[in-house]
């Protein structure tokens, strides 16, 4: 059985539209050392105290959710959803893909 609802929050990227730095080996645990820390590239802020606050409530709330659904199958599919964020603490929910009721092998 795994938890209903989980959260794939990982990797950190310069919000600069002209920059390109991303680095997705940084996981969610170790955004408290990215907090305000300047891009290697262009010196912008990487992580704002709003995106970190953002990242932190959507945990929680993960985690309440999951105290009250019931665990699922293993073999239940996942949603699976893409979030970003761009330093204003407002999330972007894209490539949102919902399991589709075909039988597979795996
Ligand atoms: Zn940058």
């Amino acid at each position: 059985m795994k938890d209903a609802l989980r959260v794939g929050i990982s990797g950190i990227k310069c919000d600069t539209p002209t920059c390109d730095f991303i680095d997705m080996d940084v996981k969610v645990e170790e955004y408290p050392q990215w907090l305000n820390k300047p891009c290697p590239k262009c010196g912008a802020n990487l992580l704002t105290q709003e995106d970190y606050n953002t990242v932190t409530v959507m945990m929680d709330m993960m985690e309440m959710m999951n105290s009250i659904f019931p665990q699922v199958e293993d073999s239940s599919q996942d949603v699976r959803m893409t979030v970003t964020m761009n330093g204003t603490g407002n999330v972007d929910f894209s490539e949102i893909s919902f399991p589709t009721d075909k039988k597979t092998n795996g």
